[in-house]
This record gives structure tokens, C-alpha cells and sequence, in this order.
């Protein structure tokens, strides 16, 4: 699975407006950019071999510590405790609550928990769409035994289906929870400069948020293509 993982970070943004984005895309994909440095380490270990799939070319031979079932839900485990560390009191607070006062969000672990939480089944919801994708090639210990995966990828069209499927539908949810939101202007404003400043930024975020989603997942339904 590659770009259907995206669904994950759409769908939890429409539910939980206080969640970054940014930060359920990196959770979405986190175990394979783990991936890639422990297989350039020699760590993991993969072959890449012409038509494994129809989907594929490559055999995916080791890699216990980014995708086996155990590894993927300590690493979930991890980010749920780490991650309200990290950001401290900004964690589950959305951009710009923190000026109010009174805000419930500012006190520190108000909506934290919940976002943590999401962040972490993120992480954990990676593997079970690669299991549906993948040939047996996801552990489920570390120890690299007993490896699943439904192979899906041996069918092409199928996965480029479910792909577009999930990540269309991720987007239509994120599309209708989110709106459009336009920027208001304050009336408070008095300086006309920092007015036009202010509505031409209003506009700009407008069109980021009209289309810049969409175009994204356009984009990776195209990349996905070739
Ligand atoms: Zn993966």
C-alpha cells in the first residue's frame, strides 16, 4: 500500500480538528520512511526482482523492526507517550487557541490524550493495510517468523482501486468536515495597508484550502499511475 495510506491522515482530521495534518501524514507512512534508512544500515533487507507483483518489484525478504506486527505496535506505543512530550503544551491545541485565554485547550493535556491516540493508531492502521496489499512478507514477531499478507498486490488493478478508493474517500471526508474556511478580517484593523495585507493572505489561504488537497491526491493518483 502507498498512497491509500493517506486516507488514514484525511479521515482522522476530519474527526479530530485539533490533530496536525503534517503530523498524521508522517504517522501514516512512519514505518516505511523507517524503512528505508535500516535497509540503507543493511538492517532490513530487500530485493528488487522485475514483476515480483503485478504491483511490485521488489521482495520485501527482512524487515521485523519497521513492519512486523509487534514492532509496528510498540512503535505506536511509543509515539502516544512521546509525541505530548515532545510538543508539550501546544500538543492537541489547535493552531492560534493557545492566544485566547480561558482556552480549555491551552492546559496542558486537554485533547492531548485523544490526539496521542490518533497519532498512534495511525502508526498501527499502516500495517494493517499493508497486510491486505502485501505478500507474506510482514512479520508478525521480531524475530521475522510467521510472516502474512493478503497479496493484493497481485493484482494491479484491484490495488489501484482500494488505492484511489480509500484515498478519494479519506479526502471527501476531510473535505466536508474542514469546509473552507475563510480567514476574517478584523474590523479592528485600521491601517488600510495591513488590510489588503490581510485579505490578499485571506485569499491565499482560501485557494490553499479549496484546492490544495485535492491537487495533492490528484497528483499522487498519477504518480501512483506509473
Ligand atoms: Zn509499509
Amino acid at each position: 500500500m502507498f498512497i491509500g495510506h493517506y486516507a488514514v491522515s484525511f479521515a482522522f482530521k476530519a474527526k479530530e480538528d485539533k490533530v496536525s495534518l503534517g503530523l498524521l501524514f508522517i504517522a501514516v507512512q512512519f514505518i516505511d520512511i523507517l524503512f528505508f534508512p535500516l535497509t540503507l544500515l543493511g538492517i532490513e533487507k530487500f530485493k528488487l526482482i522485475e514483476n515480483f507483483t503485478q504491483s511490485t518489484h521488489f521482495q520485501l525478504e527482512f524487515m521485523p523492526y519497521s513492519h512486523s506486527l509487534l514492532a509496528v505496535l510498540l512503535w505506536a506505543i511509543i509515539a502516544y507517550f512521546l509525541l505530548p512530550l515532545v510538543f508539550g503544551e501546544r500538543f492537541g491545541v489547535i493552531s492560534g487557541d493557545h492566544k485566547s485565554k480561558n482556552n480549555k485547550g491551552r492546559k496542558e493535556g486537554t485533547g492531548s490524550k485523544k490526539v496521542a491516540a490518533l497519532i498512534a493508531l495511525a502508526v498501527l492502521l499502516h500495517w494493517l493495510l499493508d497486510f491486505i496489499v502485501h505478500t507474506p512478507d510482514l512479520p508478525l514477531l521480531i524475530d521475522n517468523s510467521n510472516k502474512v499478507g493478503l497479496g493484493l498486490w497481485n493484482n494491479d488493478l484491484l490495488t489501484y482501486l482500494l488505492e484511489a478508493v480509500l484515498v478519494i474517500g479519506g479526502l471527501y471526508l476531510y473535505m466536508k468536515a474542514t469546509g473552507v474556511k475563510s480567514t476574517q478580517v478584523k474590523v479592528s484593523q485600521v491601517n488600510t495597508t495591513e488590510v489588503n495585507i490581510s485579505k490578499v493572505k485571506a485569499k491565499v489561504n482560501r485557494i490553499i484550502g479549496r484546492y490544495g488537497m485535492p491537487i495533492f491526491v490528484v497528483l499522487l493518483l498519477l504518480i501512483n499511475l506509473t
